[in-house]
């Protein structure tokens, strides 16, 4: 079943590639993770279901999957490049607050909206501040060739390296003027290594150094915990589109240097040998922005009575390659999808109850129209069983390049197969769950309702209401009945009848 190669599409290369593992069966990934000083939005989130997505197919593929993901606690700047201020410590500001509690706050946040998407936990989050030792060792082994000292800090010449930006494919002499000057710099795209504090100045966070007393720069911080915890070179990199562009070249210019040769063809020397880069989730109105008041946090579509994994399957539903658009008409439509999927399931489980233990062997209880008992076994030994629920297409949509439309398809396909007994199917829905992360197991129809967080009634009482309104048509009551419909809906209830989606009720 996993017999269709593995294609990944590297931006380093901007090609396709055969995914080979650096070390023989096991697969070792790294994952910048967020910088927690607020809230992530959801487009922050469509970065690490990509990640956990990537990670969940290795393990389907076979491999054993070492994940990491790094918390920013220190060091990245209000610019990707060098120029502004340390979010972290702006935002302690603003809120009078401990870098140290506002660090702890957000991560948090962070790591609840990971468990609300089904994110996987990684073997290990890496936290900035507990590898600043490492870093500076790290700067210290490679200063003296490829970095030189200004007042603001210890900066990387990237003249130094060879093929500097090739990952962004922008190596333009200005730098793409991207870059506040800073005054005695090189090249325009070089970068801090170290910050010093400004004499006179204190940090929350400031570390000694042979540089003087300050802080880490951002793009150090993932050199070092990617090549500790993984070891150079490891096999892929991800991150948003937008690190492809500064973040990740000059982690590269960093690693390259450290590993002490010159030319990014050489794998060992760009540190990871896949650089893989998510698009991003777009939405028109600005409410991406987290400096917009209320923007678009994953507890937002909660709080609009969306189920977070109706998100999760809205990302799924592009290719991690296509931006997205962000709409709650699309929400909508996600949720509608998962409900369906979710309610095949429990139809299917439902009857598979009714069959009793009934396995693939036992298959005479629910003969299949056209199919005898020896043709499924049959069947089951050379593999085509997985043709038939789709296993074997989806595991074809996932090698190449993650195409999680298309898998998704492969999930509907499995219950629509109405001839094939239900455990087969079921087993099949498990398996491909395990990588869409959908939990298509373990939801029940009553999770997926809409519910906003505003709406006036509990959903104990909408039941008791419609209950009453059962009972009055059971009577005959049509004006009782009419009557209840009336009153919840001046509650913002819908009473839906007849739904072929099974919702008894809607919150609008
Ligand atoms: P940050 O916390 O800003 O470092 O970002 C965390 C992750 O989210 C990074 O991998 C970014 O590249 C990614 N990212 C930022 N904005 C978006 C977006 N709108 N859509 C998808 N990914 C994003
Ligand atoms: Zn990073």
């Amino acid at each position: 079943m996993t017999d269709a190669p593995l294609k990944l599409f590297n931006s380093l290369t901007r090609q396709l590639e055969v995914f080979e593992p650096v070390h023989p069966g096991e697969a070792r990934v790294y994952t910048c993770g967020p910088t927690v000083y607020n809230y992530p939005h959801i487009g922050n989130m469509r970065a690490y279901v990509f990640a956990d997505v990537l990670g969940r197919t290795l393990t389907w593929k076979g491999y054993k999957l070492t994940h990491v993901i790094n918390i920013t606690d220190v060091g990245h700047l209000t610019d990707d490049a060098d120029a502004g201020e340390d979010k972290m410590e702006k935002m302690a500001a603003a809120k009078a607050q401990s870098i140290w509690d506002i660090a702890a706050h957000y991560k948090e946040a962070y790591w609840a909206d990971v468990k609300a998407l089904n994110i996987r936990q990684p073997a290990q989050w890496t936290v900035a501040t507990d590898y600043v030792p490492q870093m500076i060792e790290f700067a210290k082994g490679i200063a003296d060739k490829h970095c030189y000292e200004l007042e603001s800090g210890l900066y990387f010449d990237v003249s130094t390296v060879a093929d500097y930006g090739r990952l962004a494919r922008a190596q333009t002499e200005e730098g793409e003027g991207r870059i506040e000057a800073v005054e005695g710099k090189r090249n325009a795209a070089d970068f801090a290594i170290w910050r010093k504090t400004p004499p006179g100045e204190t940090r929350q966070m400031e570390w000694d150094s042979p540089w003087g007393r300050g802080a880490p720069g951002w793009h150090l911080e993932c050199s070092v915990m990617s090549g500790e915890v993984l070891g150079f070179p490891f096999d892929i990199h991800t991150g948003g589109i937008d690190h492809r562009e500064i973040h990740h070249p000059n982690e590269i210019a960093q690693n390259q240097a450290h590993c002490c040769t010159n030319g990014l063809d050489d794998p060992r020397n760009s540190g990871a040998r896949i650089w893989m880069h998510n698009n991003f989730l777009v939405e028109r109105s600005g409410k991406m922005s987290k400096s917009s008041g209320e923007f678009l946090r994953l507890q937002l579509l909660v709080d609009r009575g969306y189920h977070p994994l109706a998100y999760r399957l809205m990302c799924l539903q592009a290719h991690y390659r296509s931006e997205l658009e962000f709409s709650w008409e699309g929400l909508g439509a996600a949720l509608t999808r998962l409900k369906r999927m979710v309610m095949g399931v429990e139809h299917l489980k439902a009857r598979h109850a009714e069959l009793g233990s009934a396995s693939i062997a036992d298959l005479g209880t629910e003969p299949a129209e056209g199919w005898t008992l020896n043709q499924v076994q049959g069947d089951e030994a050379d593999g085509s069983i997985e043709r038939r629920v789709g296993t074997e297409q989806f595991d074809r949509a996932l090698s190449e390049d993650l195409n999680t439309p298309e898998a998704i398809t492969s999930v509907e396909w499995a219950l629509s197969l109405k001839d094939w007994p239900p455990k087969a199917r079921l087993d099949a829905i498990a398996k491909m769950d395990s990588v869409l992360g959908l939990n298509l197991m373990g939801l029940t129809r009553a999770d997926l309702r809409i519910r906003p967080k505003a709406a006036r009634l509990t959903e104990a009482e909408i039941e008791a209401a419609l209950a009453r309104r059962k009972d009055a048509r059971a009577a005959r009551d049509f004006a009782a009945s009419d009557a209840i419909r009336d009153e919840l809906a001046a509650q913002g209830v819908e009473v839906m009848d007849g739904d072929p989606l099974g919702w008894e009720w809607k919150l609008g």
